[in-house]
């Protein structure tokens, strides 16, 4: 979901220069977020305090289907318990810094967060039957932390490190930011933006329960894929996870040598364990899919896909191909449109169901990372400034 940047530098809006005072969400004076809190847990809380439980409805109708942005504008519920409710709890938006593409197109959002971070989102319309999903639908390409600790050597993500997880409602704020900018409604949701989402697994599914929860944002579990790099033990976990999402492994290399070049969590679950846990997870009667980005000169040879075929039919998983789409400051290209399309041809010999993705939208698709990097450095050099 990667794609080049064509921002222009220098080019930064004002808001993005002004920093905010720094309030970082992991302090422990920091009040937790409403916008984490399931139903039950609210309609718990408001039993705990000797309030009526459909109280508990009436702040997720407030939060999810009026959209409100304050306690104060939940005005049927009493005085006394908007009030309570604003000591316990935080109610913070993300502050949205840029918006680039247009109304019909590709378009990236960049969001300042409370503690002054920034993540990007992507809202791509519609989404060829890329993930299995119909088209004609919008999909939002949300961020699950701030940059990405895995260090892929292809990804603008990790160029900049790790900094921290996104708390449940920041990944819940993204879909509510999105859909309020762009007065569209989101039918399917992939977690291919910014960072690795199973590495922040308890707030991906506390914030996917909110998404797909009724009394939530409704978007069923369907319509829901989580990516990810490959990290076993929690593939292991989700295989036993309740809801129907999908799964995407990035997969990128079809050997331990080729995979390891360029992935660096291949050397801590390589090819054989995390193939392992991904039979464990099919054996569940889910299904997944592979990603394989193809890079010119590095996976795309014929061996390659030969390999990555016998991977496919061994968990039935369906292959998308996406050419590579160049990063700023990295050496990768994409194959030739006919080693692409001779790639496909090999998996298809060998049986396996495979996709190349040929849409001109979707070169476009996700700057995930990208925006945030050069944003993120423009500020750095006005900070610089004395
Ligand atoms: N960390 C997770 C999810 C975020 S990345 C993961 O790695 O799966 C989402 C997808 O974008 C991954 O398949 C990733 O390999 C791919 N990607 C990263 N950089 C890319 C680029 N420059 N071009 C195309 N795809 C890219
Ligand atoms: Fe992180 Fe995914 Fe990018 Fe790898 S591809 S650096 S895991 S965001």
């Amino acid at each position: 979901m990667k794609a080049p940047l064509a921002f222009p530098r220098g080019n930064v809006h004002k808001a993005a220069t002004g920093r905010r005072p720094a309030l970082s969400l992991h302090s422990p004076v920091t009040k937790p977020a409403i916008k984490a809190l399931s139903l039950d847990e609210l309609t718990q809380l408001f039993a705990a305090q000797g309030e009526s439980a459909y109280r508990a409805k009436q702040v997720t109708d407030w939060l999810y289907k009026k959209r409100i942005d304050s306690f104060a504008a939940m005005t049927d519920l009493p005085a006394a318990t908007r009030a309570r409710l604003a000591s316990d709890f935080s109610f913070v938006r993300p502050e949205l810094v840029r918006v680039l593409g247009a109304t019909d197109t590709t378009r990236k959002f960049l969001f300042r967060l409370a503690d002054g971070n920034l993540i990007e989102s992507v809202l791509i319309p519609a989404s060829p039957a890329l993930y299995g999903q119909t088209s004609d639908r919008r999909t939002a390409c949300v961020s699950t932390q701030v940059g990405c600790a895995y260090g892929c050597k292809f990804c603008a993500s990790g160029l900049d490190g790790f900094t921290r997880n996104l708390e449940a409602s920041e990944i819940v704020d993204q879909l509510l930011a999105i859909e309020k900018e762009s007065g569209e409604k989101i039918d399917n949701i992939v977690f291919m933006g910014m960072g690795e989402p199973l590495a922040n697994l308890t707030n991906l599914l506390r914030a996917i329960r909110i998404i797909n929860a009724p009394w939530g944002l409704e978007i069923g579990a369907r319509h829901i894929t989580i990516s990810t790099s490959g990290l076993a033990p929690q593939i292991r976990k989700l295989a036993t996870e309740p809801t129907q999402f999908r799964l995407a492994i990035s997969l990128h290399g079809a050997t331990d040598d080729v995979r390891s070049q360029i992935m660096p969590v291949n050397r801590k679950y390589p090819l054989a364990v995390l193939l392992e846990a991904c039979d464990a997870y099919v054996a569940e009667k889910k299904r997944l899919m592979f990603e394989y980005i193809l890079i010119a000169g590095v996976n795309d040879s014929d061996e390659q896909a030969q390999q990555l075929a016998r991977h496919a039919l061994r968990l039935s998983a369906k292959i998308n191909l996406i050419p590579y789409n160049t990063v700023e400051g990295l050496e990768w290209s994409r194959p030739s449109r006919n080693r692409q399309e001779n790639f496909l041809r090999i998996l298809r010999n060998h049986g396996a169901v495979a996709t190349l993705r040929r849409e001109k939208g979707h070169d476009i698709a996700a700057a995930c990372g990208q925006l945030r990097l050069q944003t993120k450095r423009t500020e750095e050099k006005v900070a610089a400034v004395p």
